[in-house]
């Protein structure tokens, strides 16, 4: 059996166009690696862990370079919901069985701190990513409402947490113009964004701090040196002082099988033509952005210009959908059928990391030199955000908080894609069903 005939990275050249892209304009960087250099800190990686990394290294002073493999944002960072949520992807009374209750609680403090970072750049740098205040969690089972119920009481006693409201039946008709939820859980402590114009406006002000970006640059391959590792790109080579790996569910084989750890998954997007502020407001009242609480989920919400922009359907071959239109259509017009006629103007897709555990994997490797953040599983557009926050303070000896993560332990499971694929597949299958069946 052939798998990855194609880096992933790669894999995104049969999509129409996301319209992120056509929403602001690429960086195109000017540097090119036309020589071999030497330098502190080489990041591999143009997603928000890259860029945040070099953002918070440059600012306390180390010569930094950037290779990624395409272009600024490429990744999922330029391509995802635009959900800046709090919290990890598993809730708190999960981590604090699997953790321990001051471990849990931790990540909890990281997770409020991951949003209220990626504001503080937002706002310091007057990026314009068109931010927007409330995540809405929708609920598909009879039950949720008693779970959801469950969640903000004990979140309120316990974290001393009063950013959620939640809805009855009654109620959530009236934010969510859908027959199919039966309760909803608000988050006034997330937002959404344009994920791609947040990542622009960060990589402009590296621009400013000298950092080089070598866009279109892969790394093929690193070397651990005594003194340094030596990365090497298709024509030069940087000798670096230290690496940061932030490619997530593109890394494939760079890191040897530390890709183990984690399933790449291709998850699908599109966004409608323009359906004006008032048309908008029908379908969400308030303009929240949504998630819902099936395992594979539907994630939708409005963009700056008023397209409904809905996410959902996976797939977990290593080869990406040609065709993702109208997989994502079908899912979107059992939620919205008043939308059925409403043209579909772009659509794309992306590529996560999910590991067993639902947590992301930090860790060093090389002797101390090479530091990796991966494995958000779908949460990571806020804890990519400070990912760069914690590797600088890892990398200038304070490994306090970067150890949170990377003393949880995870599954690995070995022989790559012979293994991996299948049983991830029959897992995920087993919880379609599970949802099919509770949803009935
Ligand atoms: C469709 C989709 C929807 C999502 N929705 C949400 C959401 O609403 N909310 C949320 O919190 N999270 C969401 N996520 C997850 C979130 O986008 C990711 O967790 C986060 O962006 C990861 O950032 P990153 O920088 O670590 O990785 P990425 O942004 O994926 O960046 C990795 C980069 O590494 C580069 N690269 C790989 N190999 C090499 C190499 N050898 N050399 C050089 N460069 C290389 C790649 O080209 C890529 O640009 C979503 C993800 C997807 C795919």
């Amino acid at each position: 059996m052939i798998f990855n005939k194609k880096n992933t990275y790669e894999q995104h050249d049969n999509e129409i166009g996301s319209f992120y892209k056509s929403s602001i304009k690429p960086l195109n960087s000017n540097d090119k690696l036309n020589e071999d250099l030497n330098i502190d800190i080489c990041i591999i990686g143009g997603g928000l862990t890259g860029v945040t990394s070099a953002l918070n290294l440059s600012n306390k002073g180390y010569s930094v370079a950037l290779c990624e493999a395409r272009k600024i944002g490429s990744g999922a960072s330029g391509r995802n919901g635009g959900q800046l949520g709090i919290g990890m992807r598993k809730d708190q009374i999960y981590l604090e069985k699997k953790l321990g209750k001051i471990h849990a609680k931790d990540l909890w403090d990281l997770g409020l701190e991951a949003v209220e970072e990626c504001l503080s750049l937002i706002k310091k740098n007057n990026i314009d990513c068109s931010l927007v205040n409330g995540v809405l969690s929708a609920g598909c089972f009879n039950n949720d409402f008693k779970e959801f119920d469950i969640e903000l009481n004990y979140l309120l006693k316990n974290y001393n947490f009063n950013g959620y409201k939640i809805f009855n039946k009654n109620e959530i008709k009236h934010q969510i113009s859908s027959d199919i939820y039966k309760s909803g859980l608000l988050n006034l402590n997330s937002y959404h964004i344009n994920p791609l114009k947040f990542l622009i406006g960060l990589s402009k002000i590296l621009i400013k701090k000298n950092v080089k970006i070598f866009e279109n640059t892969p790394v093929l391959s690193l070397v651990d040196h005594k003194d340094y590792i030596k990365v090497n790109c298709k024509k030069n080579t940087i000798k670096a002082k230290k690496v940061v790996v932030a490619c997530n569910g593109y890394l494939d084989n760079l890191l040897n099988n530390k890709s183990n750890i984690f399933m790449p998954i291709n998850n699908y997007v599109i966004a409608t033509e323009p359906l004006g502020k008032e048309k908008a407001k029908e379908i969400i009242h308030n303009n929240y952005a949504v998630c819902d609480t099936r395992f594979i989920i539907d994630y939708y919400r409005f963009s700056e210009d008023w397209r409904l922009i809905f996410g959902g359907g996976e797939t977990f071959s290593s080869y990406f959908l040609k065709e993702s239109k109208d997989f994502v259509h079908k899912r979107m017009i059992k939620v919205f059928p008043q939308l059925k006629n409403y043209k579909i103007d772009f659509s794309w897709g992306g590529t996560l990391a999910i590991t067993v555990n639902r947590l992301p994997s930090f860790g060093i490797m090389m002797n101390e030199k090479l530091f990796y953040a991966f494995g958000y599983s779908g949460h990571g557009l806020a804890l990519s955000g400070l990912a760069g926050k914690l590797i600088t303070e890892k990398i200038q000896g304070n490994d306090e908080r970067f150890n949170l993560f990377a003393k949880i332990k995870h599954i690995s499971i070995p022989a790559a894609n012979l293994f991996r694929r299948p049983i991830y597949s029959s897992a995920i299958f087993y919880y379609k069903l599970r949802d099919l069946i509770n949803y009935l």
